[in-house]
């Protein structure tokens, strides 16, 4: 099955394109699934505002969005609800809130420590091997908090690192994720919004080769994520291709699809 689960739309006020095109995207693509994973809002208490993800008032449209959408391509793609969370514990309960109003999935992409209100973006404080500590054992909380489906780019602690500083306090964070996804039996995540800015010239970080030749010793299941935030992204047969030769050639095993408790999916 081609099933993307990482989907992103204008409402985190970086991504661009209607919720509809990446739904014809993923249709014209040819893909089974598309799961919608927009950057979760957080009830923030202090009352900060951030500028990556919706604001809680947008919750209900994309919900709603999605759900219109799922039913009017019932049969041509089968459209999934989801977020892109990072794991706040003060904020726990938000998201099994969100699990309440239909949210069916949640992937762990940590972008902040606990909690952004009072963090600057993880990618700069990994630039420091006590970031980088600190990013792993957050990741490794989200993973065991049972909360999520799978680990957004794992790799994302070397967005502001050069190759040559993967380091051993980077091993040391690439094992305690991919201990932590393994005990869980979760897949993390090949990103290919990284990989397509390394081909056109814009290295972010990752996928860091390093980091993913390293976690050969855990042998992860893997997961690709088109990471869209753009409806172009999804259909970009040849990054999808280039993205799937990669892992295998690691050596991977490619989760294609996650099990979802419904019955409403095309198998
Ligand atoms: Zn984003
Ligand atoms: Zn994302």
């Amino acid at each position: 099955m081609k099933c993307n689960y990482h989907t992103h739309t204008t409402r985190c006020m970086h991504a661009e394109g209607s919720d509809e095109s990446y739904v014809r995207a993923a249709v014209a693509a040819g893909f089974d699934v598309l799961g919608f994973s927009d950057h979760v809002p957080f009830p923030f208490v202090s009352g900060y505002m951030s500028g990556i993800r919706m604001p809680m008032s947008d919750l209900n449209n994309y919900l709603a969005s999605v759900a219109a959408l799922r039913v009017k391509y019932a049969g041509v793609l089968t459209v999934r609800t989801g977020f892109e969370a990072e794991y706040f514990p003060r904020y726990r309960d938000h998201l099994l809130r969100l699990k309440e109003m239909g949210t069916e999935y949640f992937v762990l992409g940590q972008h902040y420590a606990d909690s952004e209100e009072e963090n600057p973006y993880v990618g700069l404080e990994c630039q420091t091997d006590d970031g980088v500590r600190r990013y792993a054992d957050a990741v490794a909380a989200g993973i065991r908090s049972g909360l999520f489906a799978y680990v957004a780019h794992p790799d994302l602690l070397m967005r502001h690192r050069s190759p040559d500083r993967f380091n051993r306090a980077c091993e040391e964070a690439a094992d305690t994720i991919c201990q932590a996804a393994d005990e869980a039996g979760m897949p993390i995540e090949y990103n290919l919004l990284g990989l397509s800015l390394q081909r056109s010239g814009n290295d972010r970080g990752y996928p860091c080769r390093q980091f993913w030749q390293y976690v050969r010793r855990w042998r992860p299941r893997v997961i690709i994520g088109v990471d869209a935030h753009s409806p172009l992204l999804l259909r970009d047969a040849a990054l999808w291709r280039e993205g799937h030769d990669r892992v295998e050639a690691l050596g991977f095993e490619i989760v294609d699809h996650l099990p979802m408790d419904d019955k409403t999916e095309e198998e």
